[in-house]
């Protein structure tokens, strides 16, 4: 055992001296409490560790013991519906035994010990098997089976095949040779875990948001960044694509958020049902919980903890979505850690390998064939908000992240005051995967969808060039053509683009429905455009009610939206056509 002592305290940066033989990114027991910390610099025999838990009442002299392992996280049956912090520790658990804060130094098993599994084997003695193999299953919660696998760098003939119930620790297949695999693995947090090959992403990841589906789709596997100022629907939303969104697996990441945020996301989430199987989502779901009064070093490990997780459902074939929320905390811990550091500070006092670190992060996201002789797939899309300080887009955090990420849903601080929910902007916003997922589009929703979806954002940009003119010269001034553009756009703003994320028929809007409402709001403006040129009165083409039951398509289900909204697209041609007929 490596044991030094501390020299230097400095916010969560401790320096230890006499650590000679520790390792970067070694995990150590700082202190008389054992607070938990991570190697982040040597420099000849002394350590520099970052502490991820509160440092006051430290003192020199005090030792410091070296684990001598890097940040391992516990990967087995029973991580879904658990709440961690940063370091995967059972907050739940922490909670049972010490009350509601965190008591320093304390460690717990992430995975439960007194529960057994009921393990399936898959494999038979004499199997040849190698890494990502799966050997068993174990059914760990309703409607997700647990494939357990053999971990990564482990091969052999299997000598004996177990069957029965386990708990997380104990073997289950032997290899000849000694390779015991258990109902867990452990993998260290800031590895990558390996896969066979990375595949190009061009399958969408459906959200169930019109906005989000329509304009600014991501792929399964892709990444997308949310920035927004206060108050914007930043945490909204993310919960909303929680429930929603076509994904197995979703792990959500509280980073730092103020802590009665994290409250309501740990109050709400635990209560939420998933609206697709009927189960509690949390079933589905893994909580990394760090609120802001926990120490900033614990926000960086959080985000490795989620990546890791995440990683470990991709190797099973599983489609997971990553939210973390948000990740401009872990840019401040990464400032604040470096400051301590004394390191040379980049642009607004971050440092230089932000954008290194923002890439590896997000690097580790994508679809891939998952290690394992059955070429399964596996994805994981990461979703992460960013909360740039007064709204501003040009600051380091946003910057970064948007040179790496394949999709920017910018939320507006204007959209959000008016409550236009989703505040996303169509007119900031883009995204980068619509050429690779256009196929899948055209094939599965319709034929049409790319060129629908680019007319109604083409209207949409010319609304702003017609509203500039308006406020020059007044409404008045306006062709009729132009006023019918400006009634166009208001029905696409308030009758598609606005969807109340609480309410029951609207939170989700299937492809189709959605690809419906907008055929019926543009087949309206084609009519409209029509009955002008015949010579119709503009106020009596706007004026008609038809466009009542416009307004209310939001409110026919997405099973009966066939039916119902085609029907409204003919209504909607032989009402306007007959306005000129007459
Ligand atoms: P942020 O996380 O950006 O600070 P929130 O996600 O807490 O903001 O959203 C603030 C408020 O905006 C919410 O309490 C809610 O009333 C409203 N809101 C945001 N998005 C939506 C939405 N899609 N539908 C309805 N209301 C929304």
């Amino acid at each position: 055992m490596i044991e030094g002592t501390i020299a230097k305290v400095s916010g969560p940066v401790v320096n230890a001296e006499g650590m000679a033989g520790a390792k970067m990114y070694d995990i150590t027991r700082v202190g008389d409490l054992g607070l938990i910390g991570e190697v982040v610099r040597l420099d000849g025999e002394t350590a520099i560790v970052q502490v991820y838990e509160d440092t006051s009442g430290l003192q020199v002299g005090e030792r410091v013991e070296c684990t001598e392992e890097p940040l391992l996280i516990e990967l087995g049956p029973g991580l879904l519906s658990s709440i961690y912090d940063g370091i995967q520790r059972r907050l739940v658990d922490i909670a049972d035994e010490y009350g509601d804060f965190v008591v320093r130094g304390v460690t717990t098993q992430p995975l439960r010990r007194d529960r057994l599994w009921k393990f399936e084997a898959m494999v038979e003695r004499g199997d040849e098997v190698g890494p990502g193999d799966v050997v068993g299953e174990v059914q760990e919660t309703v409607h997700i089976t647990h494939r357990i696998m053999v971990p990564p760098g482990m091969s052999g003939r299997v000598s004996e095949v177990k069957e029965g119930e386990f708990n997380v620790d104990q073997v289950v297949v032997r290899l000849e040779g000694g390779g015991e695999i258990k109902l867990h693995q452990t993998w260290p947090a800031r590895v990558p875990r390996p896969v066979k090959e990375k595949l190009n992403p061009t399958v969408p990841f459906i959200t169930g948001t019109r906005i989000l589906d329509t304009f600014f789709p991501i792929a399964q596997g892709g990444y997308s960044i949310i920035p927004g100022g206060f108050g914007t629907g930043k945490t909204v939303t993310e919960t909303t694509l929680a429930k929603w969104a076509d994904a197995d697996i979703v792990i959500y990441i509280g980073c730092g958020e103020r802590g009665n945020e994290i409250t309501e996301v740990l109050a709400e989430f635990p209560s939420l049902i998933d609206p697709k199987t009927g189960v509690p989502l949390m079933q589905r779901t893994i909580l990394v919980a760090n609120t802001s009064n926990m120490p900033v070093a614990a926000r960086e490990a959080s985000i490795y903890t989620g990546i890791t997780l995440a990683e470990y459902y991709r190797d099973m074939g599983y489609n997971v979505a990553l939210m973390a929320d948000s990740t401009s905390r872990w840019g401040e811990a990464l400032r604040e850690v470096s400051g301590r550091l004394e390191e040379m500070p980049g642009e607004e006092g971050y440092p230089a390998y932000l954008a290194t670190r923002l890439a590896d992060f997000y690097e580790r996201c994508g679809r891939a064939t998952c290690l394992g002789s059955d070429e399964r797939p596996g994805s994981i899309t990461a979703i992460g908000a960013v909360s740039p300080p007064g709204g501003d887009f040009s600051e380091p955090m946003t910057q970064n992240s948007l040179r790496i990420t394949g999709a920017f849903w910018a939320l507006d601080t204007s959209l959000a005051y008016r409550r236009h929910f989703p505040a996303i902007s169509w007119i900031k916003s883009y995204t980068l995967y619509l050429d690779q997922i256009e196929q899948w589009y055209l094939k599965n929703v319709s034929e049409d969808w790319r060129a629908l979806r680019d007319k109604a954002m083409g209207l949409l940009q010319k609304e702003v060039e017609l509203q500039e003119i308006v406020q020059l010269v007044g409404p008045d001034a306006l062709p009729d053509f132009a006023k019918a553009v400006l009634e166009t756009t208001r029905m696409l703003r308030e009758d598609y683009l606005q969807q109340f994320a609480f309410s029951d028929t609207d939170a989700f809007c299937s492809l189709r429905k959605g690809y419906l409402m907008l055929k019926v709001i543009l087949t309206y403006y084609d009519c409209l455009e029509e009955a002008l040129v015949q010579g119709v009165a503009l106020r009596q083409a706007t004026e008609h009610p038809i466009k009542n039951e416009i307004a209310r398509m939001k409110e026919i289900s997405s099973e009966e939206a066939e039916e119902r909204i085609s029907d409204l697209v003919e209504r909607v041609q032989s009402e306007l056509r007959s306005l000129s007929e007459w």
